[in-house]
């Protein structure tokens, strides 16, 4: 049964075909958007993806803050940060940070990238619709932003204690937070889904 799409808004179900880039499929009944065919969904949402990565390296590579005090000055990783939140006792927390802002966007980059590639060379890679539904599952627990948000007031407060340098870590992973939106938002589920279809009857 391909093609058939439940509306979100009012749950009519609805058959909708393989629409033609740049369209949009809207339902008969309450007229929401079931579909959009974004343009060049695949490569654009690639290109993301691949900038993504080399922002997720240069974000955990490089320093994040430095604060001067007098002559001292102590530069901090991304990491370096959660081993010390780890190592004053606050484990739970240092996991929950590494989890939303180093874990959750790899396997975001790297699902999204495998399930990409998959689709741009037209052939379904190993466990491929998992991967594609994990990538789903995890975008709720992405929580860069919230974590940037704390970063920013911790900022405030400790300027008067200290001179801040911001490092070029953190602006990769700000440039990493709109990156990894825009790969999820050109992704197009629904294409992604026909291809995999597709693949399925042709090497039935
Ligand atoms: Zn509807």
């Amino acid at each position: 049964m391909s093609g058939l799409i439940a509306c979100h808004e009012c749950d009519l179900m609805q058959r909708v075909g393989t629409l033609p880039e740049g369209s949009t499929a809207t339902c008969v009944r309450c007229g929401a958007i079931l579909h959009k065919r974004k343009p060049n969904s695949i490569e654009r949402t690639l290109a993301f993806a691949l900038s993504g990565l080399i922002l997720f390296g240069v974000t955990n590579a490089f320093p994040f803050l430095s604060l001067k005090i007098g002559a001292q000055v102590q530069e901090t990783k991304l990491i370096t940060g959660i081993l010390e939140l780890h190592k004053s006792g606050m484990s739970e927390i240092a996991f929950l940070v590494f989890f939303t802002t180093i874990l959750v966007p790899f396997l975001q980059l790297t699902g999204i990238l495998y399930v990409v590639l998959s689709v741009r060379f037209g052939r379904l890679y190993p466990k491929f619709r998992r991967v594609f539904r994990y990538i789903n599952l995890l975008q709720p627990w992405g929580m860069m932003e919230v974590f940037m948000l704390g970063i920013l007031v911790s900022i405030v407060k400790l300027a008067k204690m200290a001179k801040i340098i911001p490092g070029i870590s953190i602006f990769a992973f700000f440039a990493l937070i709109v990156v990894i939106a825009a790969a999820i938002s050109s992704l197009d589920m629904h294409l992604v889904w026909e291809k995999c279809d597709q693949y399925r009857k042709k090497h039935r």
